[in-house]
């Protein structure tokens, strides 16, 4: 599974990084990400189909989740928020460098598993229009165009709107979390019964939750949550 992901081809938009690995800097013949930190990526072994949580045996939902089950009915993320993702993440989000995207969203695609139905559309998680302007561009946005070209899923932009500004979620206790995010999102017209929200980080899952309830009242069945990385589930 993981030799797979040195397949990653992307050298058509980025042709002057070419062979350039994204985690060492070293040159490597494939583009983005080299055989050696491929290998040693700390990709999630089996886990919670709903949190991510490593699990044993035959399992496929922890005990967490089977007593307290979050909102969405699967969780696709890469790994923990840990070293060497960190660092990629925080240039994709703060230094304006889009690269970081188009290798996880790939890697999105190689690693959804095969059994699992596809989601119709890929919603990207929206910004404030201020905070997209100021950066120039929405990180879930970018993750979901290789993962929408990839695995031939619409990627719908519209659907998901921020009618209202939040402070930044990390940090902020539980009770002014859900204040923060009231009446944060809509959601348009639509007719699809299985979407996936996409978002670069799912951290306390609050803001995913929001999502995943106003879309479930809006008709959907199914609302799986993908993401590169998870921190903090259960805390
Ligand atoms: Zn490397
Ligand atoms: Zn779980």
């Amino acid at each position: 599974m993981i030799h797979s992901l040195t397949r990653l081809i992307t050298s058509a938009f980025y042709p002057a990084l070419q062979g350039i690995c994204l985690f060492c800097r070293q040159p490597t013949r494939q583009p983005l990400l080299c055989h050696y930190c491929a290998e040693e990526l700390p990709l999630l072994d089996h886990h919670c189909r709903l949190c991510g949580t490593p699990i044993a045996g035959a399992q496929t939902i922890c005990g967490h989740c089977l007593l307290q089950p979050p909102e969405w009915d699967y969780l696709h993320i890469l790994a923990d928020y840990q070293f060497p993702l960190i660092g990629l993440i925080h240039k994709l989000k703060y230094q304006h460098n889009v690269l970081p995207a188009v290798l996880f969203g790939q890697m999105l695609a190689e690693l959804y598993p095969h059994d699992e139905p596809k989601p119709e559309a890929i919603l990207p998680v929206p910004l404030h229009w201020r905070r997209q302007w100021l950066r120039g561009y929405n990180q879930a946005q970018e993750l979901a165009r290789p993962i929408s070209k990839q695995l031939s899923i619409p990627c719908n932009n519209r659907l998901l709107r921020r009618i209202r500004a939040t402070k930044v979620q990390a940090g902020l206790s539980k009770l002014s979390r859900h204040s923060n995010l009231k009446n944060a999102f809509a959601v348009g017209e639509h007719n699809y019964r299985h979407v996936a929200i996409l978002d670069d980080v799912v951290t306390t899952g609050s803001t995913v939750t929001t999502l995943v309830k106003l879309l479930k009242k809006s008709g959907c069945e199914r609302v799986d949550v993908w993401a590169i990385c998870r921190t903090q589930l259960h805390g």
